[in-house]
């Protein structure tokens, strides 16, 4: 390569990296970036074609058949794994190389405030919840690479608030978020704003979940889905391959990041999995901690 060239391209991989460690909208403290995001990129998924039809959700209805929202492609290829595909769905997955990829709209099949009063999909907020703002849910373009062969990281293990768009994906399509809040709040206060399933949008539409979505899983065993290092989580209880339930915690059965090695009802060696579980850092109960187990893949929005 010529010098010119190689400087070109450098300073285009620095404007990148800008971009990149500008753009970290895990946690709800990075709204106002995700919001001019938003606002210079158009909501209409690029990858509609995989995704279905861009959800308008003051006319949005539930799909019957597919219990995802109307319009949405929910698709799982025959080459995931039985695990993915028989739980996994209002997303379109698929297996590309040592990854799994995952394109998804990112609007909940529940029924949310966040709708707008005028949406079929409405529902008032709990008894003591208050709304966040005038946020609303939107159509997003979430897609995540995710490694199919989980591993490891024993040092230097990656923050999950290290600048991801999402930091996984619940069995139902929807964005998983990180254990922070916007500062000085604590997710505690931000709880506050959680709608009757336990989600809540950020301003630029983005809906997603810090704690148990309670259509997935109350308090159970249940797979709620896969953070971004390719391991899953599950509800607050643990049922082994078999069948014999505990409720494991930190510092009694699992490590600081929610996680343990044990069989499940869909791995039958045993597996490194987190769950949702009380957090010290949220001073709720989240679906993971503050920093992953194994190295994580990439989520593009
Ligand atoms: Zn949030
Ligand atoms: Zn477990």
């Amino acid at each position: 390569m010529e010098r010119k060239q190689i400087l070109a391209t450098t300073s285009l991989l620095v404007l990148f990296v800008l971009l990149l460690t500008n753009c970290k909208p895990k946690s709800d403290s990075d709204e106002d970036t995700l919001l001019l995001l938003a606002a210079a990129a158009s909501r209409i998924c690029a990858n509609s074609a995989y995704t279905g039809t861009t959800v308008v959700a003051s006319t949005a209805t539930l799909d019957t058949n597919t219990d995802c929202i109307t319009g949405m492609t929910s698709s799982m290829s025959a080459d995931l794994p039985a695990w993915i595909r028989n739980n996994f769905k209002c997303a379109v997955g698929s297996v590309s190389g040592t990854n799994y990829v995952f394109r998804s709209q990112n609007i909940p099949n529940n029924k949310s405030y966040y709708f707008g009063s005028t949406s079929p999909r409405y529902e008032a907020l709990g008894s003591g919840q208050k709304a966040a703002g005038t946020n609303q849910i939107s159509s997003q373009c979430l897609v995540y690479t995710i490694p199919s062969s989980p591993s490891e990281k024993l040092t230097n293990k990656t923050g999950t608030q290290s600048g991801y768009a999402s930091v996984g994906i619940t069995v139902n399509g929807l964005a998983i978020f990180n254990n922070a809040a916007a500062a000085p709040d604590t997710l505690s206060t931000e709880a506050q704003t959680f709608d009757q399933y336990n989600g809540h949008p950020q301003n630029s539409g983005v809906y997603h979940h810090h704690s148990q979505p309670l259509n997935v899983s109350n308090n159970n065993s249940n797979l709620i889905g896969m953070l971004i290092d390719g391991y899953a989580v599950y509800g607050r209880d643990c049922t082994d391959a078999g069948s014999s339930t505990t409720t494991p915690t930190i510092g009694s059965g699992l490590d600081n990041n929610h996680g343990h090695i044990s069989t499940t009802l869909h791995f039958s060696s045993p597996t490194y999995h987190y769950h949702y579980t009380s957090d010290p850092t949220a001073t709720i109960p989240t679906l993971i901690g503050s920093y992953f187990h194994g190295t994580p893949g990439t989520v593009s929005n």
